[in-house]
């Protein structure tokens, strides 16, 4: 009870690319390997995520709909040392109240599996189901009950945007596990999972974007930054797009970000923009993820320290290939 009260309480469903977050995330926690997402309108209509993870008991994916129902927190102190991503048993009970849903589970082990349909927060059927191990989560018609929300949602092709960042976010931070994204039936993304995360990022990024990046790896006695960041000559000239994961979850850091581009601007003219996928390995009890439950602001407990060593490995590397 403490420990909910601790959790800013929020809206955690924003737009469609909130739902696709958050159902990703669950998949990722439940160990899948292979996730599959297929939306209509650009997710507004419909959201399809299947996976081929741990699945869920009747018994479990009955209660998992519930507020505040989570198999994954236990005390307070796990919200500053998490592991998994998912902390706050609060994303499919948000989601569940604002959409039509549907889930198909099995775990593995069992024969057979459970059917859930779920509308505004009630649930409307349960029976057994035929279905392949895992679960399949089925989203329809969001914020349907809620017009005020519906209104705020952008054209189908600004939600599509939204949702393939999300998941190409994901994706890159997660390059052992594969991802597609179907919309209207099309390919969007496809991230065959593979132990070489360069190859998730020619598939994500794109060939031309992977061609220019120059691997980066640098290791302090506290922090790991491992990635990739483009070659001088290779900037983009509208913005940057910084790619960073924090013990591999996608993060957003004001700090990082301008210590990224400070070690940058050592070599490059202030007009051209890098391309970093930077992963960073720090030991949790030194992030304060809980800036906010739906933005990934984080905060560093030593965030000199680290910006000065991310500032220090982009310097090194770009001056080791200038020579
Ligand atoms: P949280 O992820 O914070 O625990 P959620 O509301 O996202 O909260 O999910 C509630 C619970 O439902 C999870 O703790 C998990 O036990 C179960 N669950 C949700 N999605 C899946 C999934 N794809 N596979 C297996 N279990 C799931
Ligand atoms: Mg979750």
């Amino acid at each position: 009870k403490d420990t909910i009260n601790k959790i800013a309480a929020g809206e955690v469903i924003e737009r469609p690319a909130s739902v696709v977050k958050e159902l990703i995330d669950n998949s990722i926690d439940a160990r899948a390997t292979d996730i599959r997402i297929e939306i209509e309108k650009g997710g507004k209509r419909s959201i399809l995520i299947r996976d081929n993870g741990c699945g869920m008991s009747r018994e479990d994916a009955l209660l998992a709909y519930k507020k505040h129902a989570t198999s994954k927190l236990t005390r307070i102190e796990d919200l500053n040392t998490i592991s998994t991503m998912g902390f706050r048993g609060e994303a499919l009970s948000s989601i569940t109240a604002v959409a039509k849903v549907e889930i198909l589970t099995r775990p593995p082990e069992e024969i057979t599996g459970t059917r859930i349909v779920i509308q505004g927060g009630k649930v409307l059927e349960t029976s057994d189901a035929g279905t392949a191990p895992g679960t399949s989560v089925h989203v329809k018609d969001l914020f349907y009950n809620t017009p005020a929300r519906q209104k705020y949602l952008k054209s189908d092709r600004t939600e599509l945007a939204h949702i393939t960042d999300t998941i190409t976010q994901l994706a890159l931070a997660n390059p052992e596990i594969s991802f597609t994204l179907l919309s209207e039936g099309k390919p969007v993304i496809r991230n065959a999972g593979s132990s070489d995360p360069f190859k998730s990022i020619v598939n994500l990024l794109g060939p031309d974007t992977a061609r220019s990046m120059l691997p980066l790896e640098y290791r302090t006695e506290d922090f790991e930054i491992l990635g990739y960041i483009s070659k001088p000559e290779t900037t983009r000239r509208e913005s940057d797009q910084i790619f960073l994961f924090v013990n591999t979850r996608p993060v957003t850091s004001r700090a990082i970000n301008k210590a990224i581009r400070e070690g940058y601007y050592t070599k490059i003219p202030k007009e051209r923009y890098p391309v970093a996928v930077l992963s960073l390995i720090v030991d949790p009890g030194e992030v304060d993820v809980n800036v906010h439950p739906r933005k990934a602001e984080v905060r560093f407990s030593r965030e000199k320290e680290l910006g000065d060593a991310v500032t220090f490995a982009i310097e090194k590397v770009l001056s080791e290939n200038a020579l």
